[in-house]
């Protein structure tokens, strides 16, 4: 029986807005409504979706293509909402919900994508398309919703349809698994440890530490935890070697642990669903078909990308290695140096080469600050401004709101940000909308969010960051940007929704306004003195900004390089964790450094499949902000305003109105090589 009926979509809370600014009430949102209201803005859609297909009249843009993408709205509602909490404040119920939640949408999409009559009207409009007299944008629109429809199997037959509508809802409930399963082993996982076991560890650390413990109920002492602000400080200042081992390998085997939250299968299951979806569409492989519509277009590319830079960082690596092998030996080791020695030893030789450690800029670094850093940063390029709204409840007590407001004082959208860890939020850093922002039809104003994972300090305490945290913290914020400044017509090209390949560049470049001195010398300023970070200190955090990329370069290239492994084969490997093994070995991965992400978390490509046979794309996208940013270092102004106002209008506001590498020539005059990528890492 279904309560669907009961539910009035034009009063609820999740669907109508009506809390303070427009925001969704969240007070008066329950666990337990989603299940209702998602059947219910379910049937709405189809409803709508039916009236289009069914159109006596002959398709046109405005009674097709433009009612196609306003329709939904309901479901709209409650789906980013519902994927909010599922990521950033979760719980039994709402896990549940999406255990159930995913295979239904990916039902209910795959139905729509594989009606014929709808289809059909797509088909005669895409036909005529030249006869139309369509505006660039609306063209786009047109060819990509054509493309998306034949890539979801629209021209297959009934029963290739089936099929791929089955592997489709298959491989959705496996994602959802995926991800529920890492979470799960994130969360068990937790190693106590008392005073007397913190040596080396910076008082940061230790509060972050101490506040995980209690979080746990376990008062009084000190916690790490498999969250990245703890577990790579962790790895990095603690002097008992014997307790980073032990981090280190709960860390790298979160998904593998056996038992219910064991990702192997999983894992298995979804490569062979994979190879299956694209050989039914005509692909040779599942990166084929995915690759097909970004910028680097086949897996050839990827690797023309990926290949050299493998060699260099491979070189650098072993350099880098002998010298923390020195440093272990002087310290008096006769142990094997072993992965869970790199972090350690790396920050001794940082200190050794730049005489100033991790733990020092941290001060400087707090997060209140960096917010503002950010916020001033899109002012002085963009003219945007933030102002917070305090005593308004978001989806958790933590998630801030702020109005964004245009250069003449007019509300461009929201802003909202939640940015501590807790055991109810999945890992990791990332923006969302909870709505678009596009003008079709009656228009819509951007509501964008961040979601991050700091250590939370103890009541009264200035949360502090790490140099890596504080770039994240921009990296996100130039998403959210991408979201917010965004200027289009129709919302399926609003904000992010780019070519993979692209996305990462409005979120990479922005990362680079964060060490820009006068960026530094105004907001990095000392959490007890107030005063600005030193000027030697800041010239020898800049001058360190290359060290240690042999391993952060082998890190996350593995990952992309296993990711293509995986999915540019035509078929499945039937032992996963084994071919990551071999396929490692063959590349010569270092026994001394661990993926980035292993397989059996490596949510990017499985919880979802946003990432698969895409992890290259952050490197793809660093080509490209490498270059950007040098475009503003050419002029010796980093807020040159001219090129400010092109890089807002060709990239910040044009989402994916027009091609991406249209795009980037018309900010940039022409496309980059990867030089500058390779020197900027440090690399060459
Ligand atoms: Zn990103």
């Amino acid at each position: 029986m279904s309560m669907s009926k009961t539910v009035d979509l034009a009063a609820h809370p999740l669907t109508v807005w009506q809390g303070p600014l427009g925001l969704p009430d969240f007070s008066r949102i329950g666990d337990n409504d989603f299940g209702p209201v998602f059947d219910a803005a379910l049937a709405a859609h189809q409803a709508e979706i039916d009236a289009i297909a069914g159109n006596s009249e002959a398709p046109t843009v405005e009674n097709t293509l433009a009612e196609l993408e306003l329709a939904g709205e309901a479901l709209d509602h409650v789906s980013s909402i519902f994927w909010c909490r599922a990521g950033a404040h979760t719980n039994d119920t709402i896990q549940a919900m999406e255990r159930e939640v995913s295979p239904k949408m990916s039902r209910h999409f795959s139905a729509i994508s594989m009606n014929e009559k709808l289809f059909a009207r797509i088909d005669d409009l895409y036909q005529r398309r030249d006869t139309l007299q369509l505006d660039a944008e609306t063209l786009r629109v047109l060819e990509k919703t054509w493309k998306g429809f034949v890539r979801s199997g629209a021209k297959l037959d009934a029963e290739g349809k089936k099929r791929l509508a089955a592997i489709n809802e298959e491989l959705s409930s496996l994602g959802t698994k995926f991800g529920q399963n890492v979470l799960a082993d994130e969360r068990d996982w937790a190693l106590f440890l008392d005073e007397a076991d913190l040596a080396g560890l910076p008082d940061f650390l230790k509060s972050a530490m101490a506040e995980a413990a209690e979080m746990r109920g376990q008062k009084g002492r000190y916690a790490v935890t498999l969250s990245r602000s703890i577990y790579e400080p962790f790895s990095t200042f603690s002097e008992r070697r014997d307790l980073r081992e032990i981090a280190f390998k709960a860390f790298i085997m979160r998904g593998q642990n056996g038992g219910a939250s064991d990702n192997t299968d999983v894992v298995r299951d979804m490569l062979k669903l994979r190879a299956e979806k694209a050989k039914l569409l005509g692909y040779g492989s599942f990166a084929a078909l995915k690759l097909d519509d970004t910028m680097a277009k086949t897996p050839k590319a990827v690797h023309e990308l990926l290949d050299p830079v493998w060699e260099k960082a491979l070189e650098k690596a072993a350099a880098d290695q002998k010298e923390l092998e020195r440093l272990a030996a002087e310290a008096g080791s006769n142990e094997k140096f072993a992965a869970w020695d790199w972090r350690f030893y790396q920050e001794k030789l940082r200190a050794e080469k730049f005489a100033f450690d991790e733990a020092e800029l941290k001060p400087y670094l707090q997060l209140e600050r960096v917010i503002e850093a950010c916020f001033d940063v899109a002012t002085r390029l963009f003219g945007i401004t933030f102002e917070e709204k305090k005593g308004i409840t978001a989806w958790h007590p933590d998630a801030r709101v702020f109005v964004v407001k245009n250069a003449d004082g007019s509300e461009r959208g929201l802003f909202l940000a939640d940015y501590f860890a807790r055991p109810s939020k999945r890992s990791g850093a990332w923006m969302s909308a909870l709505r678009s922002g596009y003008k079709l039809g009656d228009g819509a104003k951007p509501v964008i969010y961040n979601i991050m994972n700091f250590a939370k300090p103890p009541a009264g305490e200035a949360a502090l960051l790490s140099v890596d945290e504080a770039k994240t913290l921009f990296h996100e914020f130039g998403h959210a940007l991408h979201g917010m400044l965004t200027d289009v017509t129709w919302p399926s090209v609003s904000g992010t929704s780019v070519s993979r390949d692209f996305v990462e560049l409005p979120s990479q470049l922005y990362e680079h306004w964060l060490t820009v001195p006068a960026v530094l010398e105004k907001h990095a300023l000392h959490v007890k003195t107030g005063k600005p970070m030193p000027k030697a200190l800041l010239d020898k955090m800049l001058a360190a900004r290359t060290f240690g990329a042999g391993f952060a370069t082998v890190e996350f290239t593995a990952s992309a390089l296993i990711d293509m492994a995986y999915h540019a084969r035509p078929d499945a490997p039937a032992e996963p964790l084994r071919y990551e093994a071999e396929t490692l070995e063959k590349l010569h991965m270092p026994d001394t450094i661990a993926m980035r992400h292993r397989t059996p978390h490596f949510g990017h490509i499985f919880a979802g499949d946003g990432y698969s046979a895409g992890y290259y794309s952050y490197m793809w996208s660093e080509v490209l902000d490498a270059d950007a940013f040098s475009a503003f270092e050419e002029t010796g102004d980093a807020f040159n305003p001219e090129l400010a106002e092109r890089l807002r209008k060709n990239i910040y506001a044009a989402g994916g109105s027009k091609d991406p590498e249209e795009l980037y020539t018309a900010f940039r005059g022409k496309m980059p090589s990867p030089e500058a990528m390779m020197v900027k890492r440090g690399l060459v």
